[in-house]
């Protein structure tokens, strides 16, 4: 067990129907502490960059209008094992798979509007959270 931590999004689709409140619960319950929090409208730059991983994919222009849609919510949660703990609590990334009691399970509309981002390892956490936030943003 190591302590981690691991960069969310409470995406445009959860913001919109006003769910802010009820995903940072489930986070809550899970021990996740939420060290750091703004709601931004992301750029479409900065949705670009984020989601460059994915550039070559057919859904990335759909992807990028999708979070530039409205507010987001980021987050840098903090607590054993963050990064797959938040994972667990998010579900997969197709609602339709999605365990229950997950975030996503319970909320996302779809594949694509599925609620919530987290980072899927220790190295793109790290960028992900030095790309929204400053040190002194992020209070443990
Ligand atoms: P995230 O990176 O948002 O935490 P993830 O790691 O579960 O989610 P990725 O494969 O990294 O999933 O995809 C990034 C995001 O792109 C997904 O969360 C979803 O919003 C969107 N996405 C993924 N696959 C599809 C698809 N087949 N069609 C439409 N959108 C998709
Ligand atoms: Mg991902």
């Amino acid at each position: 067990m190591t302590m981690q931590r691991t960069f969310s999004i409470i995406k445009p689709d959860a913001t919109r129907r006003n769910l802010t409140g009820a995903i940072n619960s489930k986070i809550e319950a899970s021990g996740l502490r939420i060290i750091a929090q703004k709601r931004i409208h992301m750029s479409d730059r900065e949705a670009r960059e984020f989601y460059a991983v994915h550039a070559d994919r057919p859904f990335y222009n759909d992807l990028v209008s999708f979070m530039t849609s409205g507010p987001v919510v980021v987050q840098v949660l903090e607590g054993q094992n963050a990064i797959a703990a938040y994972r667990e609590v998010m579900g997969s990334t197709n609602p339709s798979d999605a365990a229950d009691g997950t975030i996503r399970k319970e909320f996302a509309e779809g594949i694509e509007a599925n609620s919530v981002h987290g980072s899927d390892s220790i190295e793109n956490a790290a960028i992900e959270i030095a790309y929204f936030f400053t040190n002194e943003e992020i209070v443990g």
